[in-house]
């Protein structure tokens, strides 16, 4: 029997609403402008062809509730609140009218986003993964299973800064809504239980500061919280 050489990674997993055992997370997928008011705030339309994504490491993954460093290399590290689908079942080429089916659960997610490298990468035409893939660049709630979330379509979506609502908007706004997202998404991966995939941000995103709590809600499922820390 081989051993590793080090300890390995510790296995990503969010915790369930109602469930003593975690869901354990393994790719983590995003969805970009995903909402009309947030693609013109960045100074883009919407492309109503088809979605597209980037990725965040699963060890990006920060459980709501903890205080999180403010991220290194950025002087802009943005929040953009998000709902987060978990994926239940496995499903590749799924048609829409089948893929919700193979929802697990929803939950809170902060997509922590380090803005000014995002800009350089976006002027350059090079990868995002600068701007969006660092370390606790994840910041979740627990799931909630999407039974008892019931129909997420009209629920609000809001995200408040130190008290203050910087975000709201209700899911409905989403251009690509879940089911077209899995489907979509299954065209060109073998989705499975621990696929994660934030949706994308309303409009409303913008700078934190040390000190700053954020907390992210949608009607029906449990709170994102986090406190951005001092810079390591
Ligand atoms: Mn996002």
């Amino acid at each position: 029997m081989s051993t590793y050489l080090f300890d390995p990674l510790p296995q990503a997993a969010l915790p369930v609403v109602g469930e003593s055992r975690l869901y354990p997370v393994g790719r983590i997928f995003c969805v970009g402008r995903n909402y009309a008011e947030h693609a013109r705030e960045m100074g883009h339309e919407v492309d109503r062809e088809a979605p597209f994504y980037f990725t965040k490491p699963a060890s990006a993954l920060v459980l709501s509730g903890e205080t999180v460093p403010y991220a290194p290399g950025t002087r802009d590290l943005h929040h953009e609140m998000e709902l987060v689908v978990a994926i239940g079942r496995p499903c590749f080429r799924i048609p829409r009218e089948a893929a919700i089916s193979h929802v697990y659960g929803y939950a809170c997610g902060l997509d922590m986003t380090r803005r000014d490298l995002q800009g350089i990468a976006k002027q350059k035409a090079r990868p995002w993964d600068l701007g969006k893939a660092f370390e606790q660049s994840a910041i979740m709630g627990p799931l909630t299973i999407a039974a008892d979330a019931g129909p997420i379509a009209d629920k609000r979506i809001a995200l408040t800064v130190n008290g203050e609502t910087r975000q709201q908007a209700v899911l409905s706004d989403m251009v690509w809504k879940v089911e077209e997202i899995i489907a979509d998404l299954s065209l060109y991966y073998h989705l499975a239980p621990g696929d994660l995939i934030f949706t994308g941000t309303p409009a409303g995103v913008g700078a934190v500061q040390v000190g700053d709590r954020l907390t992210g809600t949608i009607d029906g499922l449990a709170p994102v919280e986090v406190t951005i820390g001092a810079g390591e």
